[in-house]
């Protein structure tokens, strides 16, 4: 009897492990991609050029966010797995240019870099170790190419408006699937294009529809400064 009852709990233990392992697991990312011009003339942000110079005008990455289907996400999930640049110095370059920081004081995007691992990329880890999650992310930023479905659709960055459904229909019929649009605003209160969420699947290979978007809103013309 005495051991039957020990099978049973060890059963109950590892299912209970389980069912930890799973609910620290994640369901798809957002990549996510930040107009740098509506950064820096936000009301809240102050903004800082990388010791390197201006970056270019264009979308930058900000992240690459494990998510879970029902809106809510994991986060900081490994501090034994502290970000560590030697393990991406092939990808250096392309981070500088494509991943810029913006944030006061200025820098060249390593602490920038270390908060988006640690607070996100460690929550992917099972999928994505620090070498491929950055590989991933830079990947699928030049896959998306905004900037230039913005553009083909005749949306520029002029600080002129737009409306926001026009901007969300560009994006989709550039990179095929539709974006959510985050705004912040300017020093004058108006409503601008701040950040553009397009959803991946959970081997960071597809873009995907979202399965849940953030929340949030935007007014329906929107601004779209210039950088
Ligand atoms: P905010 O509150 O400014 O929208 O977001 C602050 C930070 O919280 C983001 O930069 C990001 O790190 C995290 N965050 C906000 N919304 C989401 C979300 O829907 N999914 C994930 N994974 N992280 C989010
Ligand atoms: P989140 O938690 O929002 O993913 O990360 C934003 C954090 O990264 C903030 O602490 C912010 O100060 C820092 N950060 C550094 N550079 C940038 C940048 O260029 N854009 C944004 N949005 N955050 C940045």
């Amino acid at each position: 009897m005495k051991s039957k009852c020990s099978v049973l709990i060890n059963l109950l233990v590892l299912q209970n492990l389980a069912v930890l392992c799973v609910s620290q697991d994640f369901d798809f990312f957002y990549l996510v991609q930040q107009w740098p011009g509506s950064f820096c003339d936000s009301d809240k942000s102050s903004c800082c050029y990388p010791t390197t110079g201006k970056p270019a005008a264009d979308f930058g990455i900000h992240g690459l966010w494990p998510n879970y289907n029902d809106g809510s996400y994991p986060q900081n999930c490994d501090s034994n797995n502290p970000f560590n640049e030697s393990e991406i110095s092939d990808l250096i370059s392309s981070m500088r240019k494509n991943w810029p920081s913006l944030s006061c004081p200025s820098s060249n995007g390593e602490s920038f870099w270390t908060h988006e691992w640690e607070k996100h990329g460690t929550c992917s880890e099972s999928v994505l170790d620090q070498h491929d999650y950055f590989e991933t992310t830079l990947g699928l930023k030049q896959q998306t190419k905004l900037l230039q479905s913005l553009q083909s659709a005749g949306i520029n960055p002029n600080g002129k408006f737009y409306s926001l459904s026009d901007i969300r229909d560009a994006i989709k019929e550039g990179t095929g699937y539709t974006p959510w649009i985050e705004c912040n605003e300017d020093s004058s209160g108006n409503s601008q294009l701040y950040q553009v969420y397009l959803c991946v699947d959970k081997s960071g290979s597809n873009l995907i529809e979202c399965p849940v978007f953030p929340k949030g809103k935007c007014g329906s013309q929107i601004e779209f400064p210039t950088f």
